[in-house]
């Protein structure tokens, strides 16, 4: 089959391998749909922890095209997408049900062959069907289902103010989410003027062009400060730049992807004298149900995310633009 792999740090190439095997509790699933994540960004520069050479790809959906023989609940021909984390279920992290922090977690596109391929393999524990949803809408429940996660230790409530740095397509699902969640007012923050005008037909009360004035603008519309501010750039200095922003007993939320080994200065006397919190989520933490559900009754719209619709073949250049495009959102291929 035609797979896209990462053959080291900095190299990719689309080659022939074989199809992957099928053990007795795995779903073959032949791929229709699969998103270029920032994570495959990172394991593309070798900044993740990843295994190589490797098949990126975790934010799938598909055919099934086989089931092994102890498979109860899928059969040929269903529509359906996969969680991509496998944890152990045996270490002290999974014993004290925080999957995500298994101490032995395996992942589809991480450590182990990804959807960016003809076909891909999952236990069937991880695999969800998906409806008649689209096949790229349904891409995008793990990206969702990683919001869900960060929505649930993030502990929203209802009435509060909420600054959302980075309008790229999780900061635009940190949005909506945030106001299904109970925010009543989103705000959303990017250098990209474009990407504003999304998040704001998509949810984002007020938007805010990361310029010279971005800082008299935010405090302009809440002056004492957001009850939830977000980083959703993964970038260094645009968390550190969060804290100024939180009000009193609010709660900094780090979601975005900040490069292994990454240490930033936080100002620790006003994370005393303010009660602040700071407050980490990690992937996806058996959250699909609540991001199929989402997706499925229209509550987040996630089709407009999708800027690029590519060929396999174009591998490189998918990785290309989800890099440096600034005329991008997500980028997908369609097998
Ligand atoms: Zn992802
Ligand atoms: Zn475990």
């Amino acid at each position: 089959m035609k797979a896209a792999r990462i053959d080291r740090p900095g190299q990719s190439s689309v080659v022939t391998v074989a199809e992957p095997s099928v053990g007795a509790d795995d779903v073959l699933i032949k791929v229709r749909a699969v998103g270029i994540c920032g994570t495959d960004l990172h394991i593309f520069k070798g900044e993740y922890e990843a295994e190589y050479p490797l098949i990126p790809g975790h934010e799938f959906s598909g055919e099934v095209v086989a089931v092994g023989a102890n498979v109860i609940n899928f059969k040929v021909g269903d529509r359906v997408t996969a969680d991509p984390n496998i944890p152990c279920n045996r270490c002290s992290s999974c014993q004290r049900n925080e999957p995500n922090q298994c101490k032995n977690l395996k992942a589809i596109g991480v450590t182990r062959s990804g959807a960016f391929a003809e076909y891909v393999v999952a236990p069937e524990g991880n695999v969800f069907t998906i409806g008649d949803m689209t096949y790229g809408a349904a891409a995008l429940i793990e990206p969702l289902a990683c919001v869900v996660w960060g929505i649930k230790q993030v502990d929203v409530q209802a009435g509060d103010t909420a600054l959302v740095f980075g309008a790229g397509p999780m900061g635009i699902l940190v949005a909506q989410s945030l106001k299904q969640a109970g925010a009543v007012r989103v705000v959303v923050t990017d250098v990209v003027p474009w990407r504003l005008q999304m998040a704001e037909q998509l949810g984002a009360t007020h938007t805010v062009v990361a310029d010279a004035q971005q800082a008299a603008k935010l405090k302009a519309i809440e002056p004492d400060g957001y009850d939830i501010v977000v980083d959703a750039t993964g970038i260094p200095a645009v968390l550190e730049g969060t804290f100024p922003y939180a009000k009193a007993r609010g709660k900094i939320w780090v979601f975005g992807v900040t490069p292994m080994g990454t240490t930033v200065k936080f100002p620790s006397y006003e994370v005393f004298r303010k009660d602040l919190k700071i407050i980490g989520s990690y992937a996806v933490n058996r959250t699909f149900p609540q991001s199929i559900a989402l997706i499925k009754n229209g509550a987040i719209k996630v089709e407009p995310l999708i800027s690029h619709q590519l060929p396999l073949d174009d591998f490189s250049k998918g990785l290309e633009l989800a890099e440096k495009d600034s005329k991008r959102v997500k980028v997908h291929f369609n097998l």
